[in-house]
């Protein structure tokens, strides 16, 4: 897989991909991360990528002429999506979809975004990292970055922790302990220390289910609330059931 980010700040970027699991996939030759330095297409002698707005106010725009020069100079990977706080939201959906694919490139706003043209006639779709706004394209890119490679098979050292955690069956993941089994008197829950490995499979999608139920009904609600199974099990272990009207079948 390839992945190419399109930055005024290159260095962000590969600083932060040098390290961890990210660092090891791009070692081992998994990912291949290439930066492209926007200011490098600039001809003018202060190397300026922004201008002021058309029509006035607040805060500067990113030109075109550095990022169109950019795409057609360098031929990043398709699809180009632009990261801006009105793009589509990254879900662990999204992600997959990128993982399946064999690369893709990110462009990195800045100031107060980038000229409407870029976004018109350049880029495939814009994508967000959630309803905030943050300074600049460079962190959202590494959150789908990380989010993204850690589905590449070969990335994470143990497959099975992709298919079992949060998100990847629509339900948050179990709680998780390790050693000491007790500490400051809080121990850890009882059948966890046994060694009945279908009972430890039913307790952990129990409490996948309680905690859902709790933390976030509405992807409870997006699965169409629970099956006969489930309840079943929420019982086997003394849980609460969902709040009548949030999660019942229709
Ligand atoms: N004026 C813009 C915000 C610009 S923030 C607005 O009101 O929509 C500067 C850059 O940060 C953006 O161009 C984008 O690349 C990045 N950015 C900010 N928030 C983001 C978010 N939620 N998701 C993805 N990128 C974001």
């Amino acid at each position: 897989m390839r992945i190419d980010v399109l930055t005024i700040f290159p260095g962000m970027i590969e600083s932060f991909a040098s390290e961890s699991l990210l660092g090891r996939a791009i070692s081992r030759g998994v990912v291949e991360l290439r930066t492209h330095d926007l200011r490098d297409q600039c001809t003018d002698v202060h190397r300026s990528v922004d201008d002021a707005p058309f029509g006035g106010g607040a805060g500067m725009v990113m030109k075109p002429e550095p990022v169109f020069d950019t795409v057609e100079q360098r031929d990043p990977p398709r699809p180009l999506i632009l990261l801006g706080p009105g793009g589509r939201t990254l879900d662990q959906g999204l992600a997959r979809e990128l993982a399946a694919t064999d690369g893709f490139s990110l462009l990195c706003g800045r100031y107060e975004g980038v000229d409407q043209r870029i976004v018109e006639h350049l880029v495939d779709y814009e994508l967000s990292i959630g309803d905030y706004v943050v300074n600049g394209g460079e962190v959202a890119a590494m959150v789908v970055v990380e989010a993204v490679v850690r589905l590449v098979p070969g990335v994470m050292g143990n497959e099975r922790s992709g298919i079992e955690e949060s998100f990847s069956d629509g339900l948050l993941e179990y709680p998780q302990y390790t050693r000491p089994a007790d500490y400051r008197g809080w121990s850890v829950p009882e059948v966890l220390r046994g060694g009945d490995h279908a009972r430890v499979a039913r307790w952990r999608h129990a409490m996948s289910l309680q905690r859902t139920i709790r933390q976030r009904p509405d992807l409870i609600e997006a699965r169409g609330g629970l099956d006969e199974r489930e309840v079943k099990l929420l019982g086997e272990f003394g849980l609460d059931l969902p709040g009548s009207q949030d999660s019942s079948r229709s």
